[in-house]
This record gives structure tokens, C-alpha cells and sequence, in this order.
């Protein structure tokens, strides 16, 4: 194969495009996406014929901002809806493939979810042929073959490492919306923990009797996260906060402005959720972060432009050389969420 396929949110195709096309000519691995606008995936088929393998190592998804899953690919199929199977397994086998598992998959897309009965229906006669020709084994180093359904008659096939993918299907985290939460906004960063911090560490880095800080923390989604974990919480906002969650005795409600606030103390946390110019919102964090106002943040850079992959990039750059420079050493990850719609989620962590 000489193509990866990614799955990223509908309409942000072209800058899940800039992005790989960016890193993988710095990677030395020149190349072309291929997408259309707001079909959930982009294709990137590499130049020269070394196997594109090297490429999806050098890319691990978790460093990559709008993918939501990452696949070594096959081309692309045109199907005859009377025989579907035929043209599939015939191209697997010629792949000299082998897994141990089939995930079938459609884009992030109203017109895909058509689809599931039709996928529904393939799973049997599928997995048993594949089985019979030897493609899919008990024993085969967790590979997984993903089938995405575009269409009734469109299907790309890709394999999936473990290690360096989503476990989830279509690479989307679904959390179940809790109705104490005074907003939807709350997921975000629910879902930023999972994506952020290993689930072992939780008890550790998301600890009873921790302080935080959150910036635009009204009505107080994330606030309520926090609290959910037992931490007390700095709350700025001109806004109201919930007076439920006010009610706990964990939340200091403070009517300021969350680019000038400084905290009374060290903070473990610091989550911001302000609606403002990304690159304001990094001036910020990099002054709590050179001053060591806290240990880990987590962040959004709202992304209401065009070029947004240029935007980000330039914001993580400009963040990591300021830091760099202040000898601050961090982990830092920014990556598409879910639940994010416009925006990206970015987390540091001071090291040392
Ligand atoms: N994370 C919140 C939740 O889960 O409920 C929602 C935050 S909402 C998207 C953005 C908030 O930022 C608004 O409540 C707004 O009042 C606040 N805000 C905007 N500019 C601010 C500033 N300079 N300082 C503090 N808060 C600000």
C-alpha cells in the first residue's frame, strides 16, 4: 500500500490535509491528500514506492491535531451491489494481509448512518470468508482490518496497529452527558482527561483536595468536573455559576478577568475555556506556565478562521519556543476532541 487514511470531523478535511501534508514533507515523506469537503476522511498517497508503513510509525496519531483515527490503506473500491463481497476479499487477500479482527466503519456523516443495515448484513459472510482464507487469525499482533463505508458502493480498506490508533469505533469517544453538569461544555473536558491523562494516573494527577483555576468557567461545565473529583476550584467569571455546584463548598466564584488574574498560590490545574483570540489564550497559559502557577493545564483555542491547521501550528510552536527558552520543560499534546466543535484541546504538563 502507498495511502493513509485518516478520519477526522466533517469540514475540517482540508486542515487534517495541510497538517499531514506539512509533517510529512518535514518527515521526508512528500506526498498528496486527497479529500472532499465534509466527507469525515482524508486520503494521503505517498510520492516515492517505499512501503507507507514508515510514514504511519513517524505519525503516531497522538501527535497528530485533527485526526481521530489513523490507517495504513488500500485504494479505494467501487463495488457492484450485487456481489460487494467478491471485490473486497479479492483484494485482501492480494494485500497479503492478515488480522485479528474486522471493524466496519462510515464516516462522522448523516448520509453514512444509512449505511448500518447493509453493514449489519456483511458482517457474517464477511468474517467467514476471511477467516477461511486465512486473513483473519486467532493470532496476528492485534492488526485490525477497518472496511469505511462511504456509500453503498464505496468502501476504502485500511489496517489499524495497536499501539498507534483509536480503540474506539470511527475514533470517537461517546460519554454519557451527566445531568447534575450545569452544560453540555462539561464533556469537553471530561473527554480531555481521557484523551490526556492514562487512566492508571487519574487517582494521582486528578486527585481529591487538589486546587484549580478555571478561566471562563461559567455556568460551570468544567467546574463541576473538577468538583466531581474532589478539587477546589477558582472560578473567574463575570457570569453566574450554578448555584448547585456553588453549593458544594469547593468553589470560590471570583468576578474577574481571566487573561490578568493571578492565583494565591501554586494550583495543580489550570482549564480555560475562554472564547477569545488563540493566540491571546497562549500568552496566557505561557505565563502560568513560565511562573509555574500550576502543573498541568488544559486548554481550548477557538477556531472560527479559514486556515486553522496554520493557526494551531503557530500557536503550539510560538508556545513550545517560549517555554523552550524559559526552561520550562513540559509534555504537550493538542488534538481535535469530540466533543470540540470549532476549537482544539490542548494539554501541558510541567516536567521535572
Ligand atoms: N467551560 C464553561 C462550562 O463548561 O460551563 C463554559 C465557558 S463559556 C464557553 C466561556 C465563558 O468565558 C463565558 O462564561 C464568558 O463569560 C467567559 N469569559 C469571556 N471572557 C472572559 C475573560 N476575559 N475572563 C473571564 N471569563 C471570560
Amino acid at each position: 500500500p502507498n495511502e493513509l487514511l485518516f478520519y477526522c470531523r466533517p469540514g475540517f478535511e482540508p486542515d487534517l490535509a495541510a497538517e499531514i501534508t506539512d509533517k510529512a514533507i518535514a518527515l521526508g515523506w512528500p506526498g498528496r491528500a486527497e479529500y472532499r469537503c465534509d466527507t469525515g476522511f482524508v486520503r494521503f498517497v505517498i510520492d516515492g514506492d517505499e512501503p507507507v508503513n514508515g510514514l504511519h510509525r513517524a505519525l503516531p496519531l497522538t501527535s497528530l491535531v485533527f485526526a481521530r483515527q489513523s490507517l495504513v490503506a488500500l485504494a479505494p473500491l467501487s463495488l457492484f451491489r450485487e456481489d460487494r463481497l467478491t471485490t473486497i476479499i479479492d483484494q485482501v487477500v492480494a494485500s497479503g494481509w492478515s488480522f485479528e479482527s474486522v471493524w466496519q466503519e462510515t464516516p462522522d456523516t448523516n448520509e453514512a448512518k444509512a449505511l448500518s443495515g447493509l453493514i449489519k448484513a456483511l458482517r457474517r459472510p464477511l468474517e467467514s470468508t476471511l477467516r477461511k482464507r486465512g486473513a483473519l487469525r486467532r493470532k496476528a499482533s492485534g492488526r485490525r482490518l477497518h472496511l469505511l463505508w462511504s456509500d453503498g458502493d464505496r468502501v476504502q480498506l485500511g489496517m489499524s496497529f495497536p499501539g498507534n490508533r483509536s480503540e474506539l469505533s470511527g475514533g470517537i469517544r461517546r460519554l454519557r452527558f451527566p445531568h447534575a453538569a450545569p452544560s453540555r461544555s462539561t464533556l469537553k473536558l471530561e473527554e480531555a482527561w481521557h484523551e490526556f491523562v492514562p487512566r492508571d494516573a487519574w487517582n494521582e494527577r486528578l486527585a481529591d483536595g487538589m486546587q484549580a483555576a478555571d478561566l471562563g468557567a461559567a455556568p460551570g461545565g468544567w467546574t463541576w468536573q473538577l468538583v466531581q473529583r474532589g478539587m477546589h476550584v477558582y472560578a473567574i467569571d463575570n457570569g453566574p455559576m450554578d448555584k448547585a455546584l456553588m453549593a458544594t463548598g469547593l468553589v470560590e466564584h471570583l468576578s474577574e478577568d481571566g487573561f490578568t488574574w493571578e492565583p494565591p498560590m501554586r494550583l495543580d490545574w489550570l482549564v480555560c475555556d475562554i472564547v477569545d483570540k488563540p493566540a491571546r489564550v497562549v500568552s496566557m497559559v505561557e505565563r502560568w506556565l513560565v511562573r509555574r502557577w500550576c502543573h498541568e493545564a488544559v486548554f481550548n483555542l477557538k477556531l472560527p478562521m479559514k486556515r486553522r491547521w496554520e493557526t494551531v501550528s503557530g500557536c503550539l510552536l510560538r508556545l513550545e519556543h517560549a517555554l523552550d527558552s524559559a526552561g520550562v520543560h513540559v509534555e504537550m499534546a493538542c488534538r481535535q476532541l469530540y466533543h470540540d466543535r470549532e476549537e482544539v484541546t490542548v494539554h501541558v504538563r510541567l516536567l521535572g
